[in-house]
């Protein structure tokens, strides 16, 4: 267990360890077997599909791929 006391309500991002108000910013989880990453929007945007192509799933990744799909 980590020592850092944190306010449920707050989660960091793992990737630029931004603090993610979770009553007024999404945050975004996927996994990949046993693994599992929470990012922030920002990240989430940047990431989502180089992750996807390596086996990631989540439902924010289903939802970007639909919207792409609709691009087409
Ligand atoms: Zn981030």
């Amino acid at each position: 267990m980590t020592s850092k006391v944190m306010n449920k309500d707050i989660e960091i991002c793992q990737e630029c360890n931004i603090e993610i108000d979770c009553n007024k910013d999404s945050i975004f989880i996927i996994t990949k077997g046993e693994e599992e990453r929470l990012w922030c929007h920002w990240c989430f945007e940047d990431l989502w599909k180089e992750y996807s192509d390596n086996g990631w799933a989540g439902d924010d990744i289903e939802y970007y791929l639909e919207l792409e799909k609709e691009d087409d």
